[in-house]
């Protein structure tokens, strides 16, 4: 096992100021609470993209990262309104309204109250309510189906959407263990089998499905992305084992807990988390603080020495910040400065960990990369999410963000845009780095999927001029057909 770090050291222990602790408000998203307004808590659950403030999640959260047993014994579970967003305290106070979250709680219980959502399920359980969609437990023909694309996991045609059904909604779990197996990480890690189940299981369970695309299925996606690019010559030979572990773990946490909301939104609606990480790379520093949580909470790393365990949150911090898309032109030009100079050593720790983190960057936004019948629902789902920010924020007066709107932008505009200012850019430069035919593969589909966005909008620009001008207007079932007769040429070839 090579220890492969030297890395600036992140803050990742640094002391829970006290205003923060004594305020106990919010620390983690739930997509089963009621901040836009449920007036039913029975509806908590059918939310979709809210924000839990639960104080004993707060709590449980922040005895995770603390990793502090006297903090656990003199935490209560009052409740407190926070002088922040009125919706906020409306969310605060149905929230504790559950018979849940009400009562003292042992120290027992606290371990599991991770999540809203994973305490939700917990209490479930302790009720005697089976779950909806139990673990594990396949049909054997999906199972054998679902094992046979594992086979191409490695293809950049993967439908992660087919072998999420496949695997009963399983697909990270089921797709990450694969992967660990694959690369003999139980065995050189010494890794718990069951830990490791449990830890997954964990990881899958934070994510909310409830979010359009901010959810577990994104989160497979981008550990299938990380799993080719790791496959590419360049990184194949040079990384490390404990490289290809971080990677993966990195790609299957990066997005951990995500409200459905972006950073924005919580800065404007004075989000807790937003104070907490000062308004910087406030979701991607709560992602890792999550990930860090279930790490240290499933005892994965336990057996390893404490600086190597330490090192490993500090490093999958550094990979998952990287993943802030405000923070892209930093990391771009710091990678166009290497590939000009052609002073990339993957010998050196240092320069992998940057390769490691500029191939999670491509992991994350590759779906304009993927071939079109995927690339498409990846547009739309993202747009949903955007669009429902938007209602919510026009719902309660604030100003809309930007995308946000679904009177003025469209999946195809909002793609295009993202293609040409964000995606093209990124991987233009990953193709120098690593020149194959998997880079041009993504580079091909990139540019069909733009055309087949830019001809969607030219044709629909078109029907509305020919409404103007008094032609007849273009039945639904007419405008369907226009959207996949413009489908990119060439998708299926790999
Ligand atoms: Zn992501």
């Amino acid at each position: 096992m090579e220890v492969c770090y030297q890395l600036p050291v992140l803050p990742l222990d640094r002391p829970v100021p006290k205003h923060v602790l004594s305020r106990r408000g919010a620390i983690s998203f739930s997509s089963s609470s009621s901040l836009f307004g449920a007036p039913d808590p029975r509806q908590l659950s059918q939310r979709r993209g809210a924000i839990s403030y639960d104080s004993s999640d707060q709590t449980a959260l922040y005895i995770r990262m603390l990793g502090d047993v006297r903090v656990r014994s003199r935490v209560g579970f009052e409740t407190e309104r926070r002088g922040s967003h009125p919706y906020l305290s409306i969310d605060f106070r149905i929230l504790h309204s559950q018979p849940e979250s009400a009562g003292p709680v042992s120290a027992r219980k606290i371990r599991r109250l991770l999540s809203f959502q994973r305490y939700l399920h917990s209490s479930r359980v302790c009720r005697g309510v089976t779950p909806q969609n139990p673990l594990h437990f396949l049909d054997h023909d999906y199972t054998g189906q679902a094992k046979c694309m594992l086979e191409k996991v490695g293809s950049w045609n993967f439908d992660i959407f087919i072998f999420d059904r496949l695997t009963n909604g399983n697909s990270l779990i089921n797709l990450t263990f694969h992967l660990f197996n694959h690369y003999g990480l139980i065995e050189l890690f010494q890794l718990d089998m069951v830990k490791l189940r449990r830890f997954l299981v964990m990881v899958q369970e934070d994510y909310h499905r409830q979010n359009p695309y901010h959810n577990a299925v994104h989160a497979a996606d981008v550990t299938q992305a990380m799993y080719c690019y790791l496959q590419e010559p360049k990184l194949s030979k040079s990384l490390t084992s404990c490289d290809i572990l971080l990677g993966l773990l990195a790609a299957a946490t990066h997005d951990l807990d995500h409200p459905g909301v972006n950073q924005p939104f919580l800065i404007k609606t004075n989000h807790y988390l937003a104070a907490l990480y000062q308004n910087t790379s406030v979701l991607e520093n709560h992602h890792w603080r999550s990930a860090v949580g279930l790490l240290r909470e499933s005892r994965l790393f336990s057996h390893l020495p404490a600086e190597d365990g330490l090192n490993m949150e500090r490093q999958l911090g550094s990979l998952i910040l990287a993943t802030d898309i405000s923070r892209q032109n930093e990391y771009l030009s710091k990678f166009r400065e290497h590939l000009d100079k052609e002073d990339l050593l993957l010998g050196n720790a240092g320069h992998r960990h940057f390769i490691l983190q500029m191939a999670l960057k491509c992991a994350d936004i590759c779906n304009p990369c993927r071939p079109w019948e995927l690339s498409k629902q990846w547009s739309e789902k993202v747009t949903e999410e955007f669009f429902h920010q938007g209602d919510i924020e026009k719902k309660h007066k604030l100003e809309v963000s930007p995308l946000c709107d679904s009177q003025t932008n469209s999946v195809g505009k909002i793609q295009i845009d993202f293609m040409t200012y964000v995606v093209e850019p990124l991987f233009a430069e990953w193709a120098r780095f690593s020149d194959t035919r998997l880079s041009q593969t993504m580079l091909g589909y990139l540019g069909l999927n733009k055309a087949g966005w830019s001809g969607m909008l030219q044709e629909q620009a078109g029907a509305a001029e020919e409404t103007d001008l008094g032609a007849p207007s273009p039945t639904p079932s007419s405008a369907e057909e226009t959207d996949s007769k413009v489908l990119p040429q060439g998708s299926k070839e790999s």
